[in-house]
């Protein structure tokens, strides 16, 4: 598809007034836009952090760590990119400041730089230039979109920003500027105010950018008046204020810009000529979410506490993604309620209103607190035949829990929790032992994409309709091959082993509707039209 001789363009996309409006989520749909006008597009996320990757960011303050085939610890943004424009990102698709600033100052201690002054700028604004373009020929992409973090205005992305106005200078023609504001409607007041807008413009301004077409995000529908002021008053030309009010369902959001032909008003920018959008597929999606006749309720049991910033929704995205896609696959919707498992350790008979909910989520997680409570919880859905999907550390505690009370070794745990335990079910490699007694924790988990082989005959093979399949990993600890003959030979079926290092991947119980657990993380792949068929098969029993 991509055509070899069309010059590359650009599209960045920045933040006005507040975060957390849906930058990422504009990002993803203007992705999903042009492809499908045709283009190849990819999409690009610049974290404005220090952090070399999300790896070392707690999720509750930070969201979800999104990971890619090539290993890289991410922002959850990357999620939205995958999953709207349905390709697989690497980690060309996302820098931090920390990245950028490493590689600028591991080049010096290379001598890269021939002698010369390592300078903030043009040194860092260059290294930031390289990085988009790589990702746009890694990617052999007719558009690539960068979502620069942050809103204009701050300290943190002025670099970024720096970086984007030397591309617009070198190429005029070549780059487009996003700028995706608040546009709040005061209580006293009733209407919608565009003054912060016309300030995030002047902002950008300043730093010798000029956004090209805003998408006023707000409570409610952009009107005439206010549309019109937006262009005079911010300089765009005429419609190119876009109206995106909040909507039940993200992915409304791509028909609702194409609904005002965004992506046409951009290409016109990029002096491309006008296509058609084919988002029949989209309309058919969003159709079906909307219309959905069967339900069910799904309770995903973890270790919750006050978020700062950022709700239990940001830290599990994927994971509420996939399965309202598997819902949606179904032809149903399922209802989400969080359970804080420590409630299951201040009162076991408390477990008895699981019962109530059509299936059981154990999503990732790490640490010691409410433990117990996910594997009484694990107990309870084992014992009482209720669907369970383990992700991750919900795997590893349905092995803990299993041995306890199936094979009776009642010490069973995880050395993540009791280094000196006489039954190590979950282990750690020394590798990994010496990264933790070193403490390299940055980027030295079990990371990225590693095969699997499917027994024949299990619900996981019968899943995914093929042996050899391949998921994304996040983890530290691991199965130990001394429980394994012990745990299969007892019901708990060893169903998927990586064919290099022979680790358990997949367990599953012979003799119940539907319990999965997998030391991987599949809700990384699952798409919006292409649900992933553990979540689909699951969502599947809990409706049965
Ligand atoms: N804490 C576990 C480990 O490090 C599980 C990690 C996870 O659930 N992502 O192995």
């Amino acid at each position: 598809m991509p055509s070899k001789k069309r010059r590359p363009k650009f599209v960045f996309v920045v933040g006005g007034v507040l975060s957390g409006v849906g930058k990422g989520v504009t990002t993803a749909s203007l992705g999903a836009i042009f492809r499908a006008k045709g283009f190849s597009a990819t999409a690009l996320k610049a974290d404005p952090y220090v952090n070399v990757d999300a790896g070392t960011m707690n999720p509750t303050e930070h969201g979800e760590v999104f990971v890619t085939d090539d290993g890289d610890e991410t922002d959850q943004d990357m999620g939205n990119y995958e999953r709207f424009l349905d390709v697989n990102l690497t980690s060309t698709n996302y820098m931090t400041t920390g990245r950028v600033y490493l590689s600028v100052i591991t080049d010096e201690r290379e001598m890269k730089y021939k002698g010369r002054c390592v300078q903030v700028v043009p040194h860092i604004p260059e290294e930031i230039i390289r990085r988009i373009k790589a990702a746009q020929k890694m990617h052999n992409a007719d558009i690539t979109i960068t979502e620069v973090g942050g809103t204009v205005g701050e300290y943190e992305n002025i670099l970024f920003l720096e970086a984007v106005r030397q591309m617009k200078l070198k190429n005029p023609g070549d780059v487009a500027i996003v700028l995706v504001s608040y546009l709040p409607v005061p209580a006293h007041i009733g209407e919608m105010k565009t003054k912060p807008t016309q300030h995030a413009q002047r902002a950008l301004n300043q730093v010798g950018l000029h956004a090209d077409l805003i998408v006023a995000r707000g409570p409610m529908e952009l009107d005439k008046v206010r549309r019109e002021k937006l262009s005079n008053m911010c300089g765009l030309r005429k419609d190119y204020a876009i109206s995106a009010p909040d909507v039940p369902s993200i992915y409304e959001i791509p028909i609702k810009l194409e609904d005002q032909d965004t992506g046409n008003k951009i290409l016109t920018v990029l002096g491309l000529s006008p296509r058609k959008t084919n988002l029949l597929r989209w309309k058919k999606f969003v159709h079906g979410i909307d219309n959905a006749k069967k339900q069910s309720r799904i309770a995903v049991v973890g270790k919750y506490f006050a978020t700062g910033d950022f709700t239990l929704a940001d830290s599990y995205i994927s994971v509420i993604e996939a399965l309202r896609h598997a819902a949606w696959h179904n032809g149903s919707r399922s209802v989400l309620e969080w359970i804080d498992s420590e409630e299951f350790e201040k009162d076991p008979k408390k477990l008895k209103m699981l019962k109530e909910y059509d299936g059981v989520v154990v999503p990732g997680g790490f640490g010691t607190r409410g433990i117990e409570g996910i594997i009484n919880t694990i107990r309870f859905v084992r014992e009482n035949n209720i669907p369970y999907l383990g992700l991750c550390y919900g795997m590893q505690l349905a092995c803990i829990e299993f041995v306890r009370n199936v094979l009776g070794k009642t010490e069973a745990h995880t050395v993540e929790v009791d280094d000196a335990t006489v039954h190590p079910v979950i282990h750690v490699n020394p590798s990994q032992r010496k990264n933790i007694r070193e403490n390299r924790y940055g980027g030295t988990m079990r990371l990225g994409a590693f095969d699997c082989q499917l027994k024949q005959g299990s619900k996981a093979r019968k899943a995914y309709g093929t042996a050899l399949i391949s998921e994304r990993h996040r983890h530290r600890y691991e199965f130990n091959n001394d429980y394994r003959t012990e745990v299969d030979a007892a019901g708990l079926k060893i169903v998927g082993v990586n064919p290099e290092s022979d680790l358990v991947e997949i367990v599953e119980l012979e003799k119940h509707p539907f319990f999965v657990g997998v030391q991987f993380h599949p809700e990384f792949k699952s798409r919006p039209m292409r649900s992933h068929p553990l979540f689909r098969d699951f969502i599947k029993a809990t409706l049965a």
